[in-house]
């Protein structure tokens, strides 16, 4: 069974941190690797081929960045990125990069492996299936149907503008990651002008209100704040049903 296990790679300099983080994993079910230098994770990914990396964006040596720009050129391996910095430019830098997603410290043990869960499914979903059009997307009682481009909340159709629909599929393809507004944009415009940002804006506004999003309230979807939006996961794994994100998991 232990060859079966998905490996994981830390990369972090402190030491009480990767403790944490190595107990943590180990207790979920995941190998655990650990190291501290940007250059030691380098060495340790390339002969250990984890399946997932979380990474510290403050190291010793190089910056975390320089890590995960070295990994992008010939990986998509999902790095999910540790970082102490609040500042939302270091995040949309980040996952520009092409980080998979990004928990500020401090960070809650829920919240942290439903993050890695969330990165390991999204990677064998698109190794495997590929971007496979049609089929159904659902998620608590907000149902997708591709095929037919209509939207469900609890068996309701939710009427929805052509450039609405494209959002929530958009989203949806990448459930449970954090896209940044230019991708979004990117994604639905093809380009990105003064006014893409305004427009997304009015659209989410419509969007959320449509499908019965509340401010305070597990949502569909949530505004990662001067960062992006990202579509929740409803993850049944869980005993009650709960969202991996949009629940008030950090524990400050
Ligand atoms: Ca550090």
């Amino acid at each position: 069974m232990h060859n079966n296990k998905y490996k994981i790679l830390v990369i972090e300099d402190e030491d009480n941190i990767n403790n944490l983080l190595k107990t943590l994993l180990e207790t979920s079910g995941y190998q655990v690797l650990c190291a501290k230098t940007c250059d030691n994770g380098r060495m340790m990914f390339s002969s250990h081929r984890p399946d997932l990396v979380i990474l510290d964006l403050g190291l010793p040596d190089y910056d975390g960045m320089t890590f995960l720009k070295s990994v992008r050129k010939d990986s998509l391996t999902p790095v999910i990125v540790l970082s102490a910095r609040t500042d939302e430019k270091d995040k949309v830098d980040a996952l520009d990069v092409g980080a998979n997603d990004y928990v500020t410290k401090p960070f809650s043990s829920a919240e942290l492996v439903a993050r890695v869960r969330s990165a390991l499914r999204n990677s064998r979903r698109s190794t495997i299936e590929g971007k496979l059009p049609g089929g159904r997307f659902k998620s608590g009682s907000l149902e997708i149907d591709y095929d037919a481009r209509r939207v469900f909340v609890d068996k309701a159709e939710v009427t929805l503008t052509q450039t609405e629909y494209n959002i929530i599929a958009f989203l949806s393809e990448h459930s449970g990651k954090v896209m940044t507004y230019a991708s979004i944009i990117r994604d639905i415009w093809g380009y990105n002008d003064l006014n893409s940002t305004k427009k997304l804006q009015v659209n989410m506004a419509n969007i959320r209100k449509k499908l019965g999003d509340k401010p305070g309230k597990s949502n569909y979807i949530v505004n990662e704040l001067g960062v992006g939006y990202r579509m929740c996961e409803v993850d049944e794994s869980f005993s009650s049903f709960k969202y991996i994100c949009g629940m008030s998991l950090v524990i400050k």
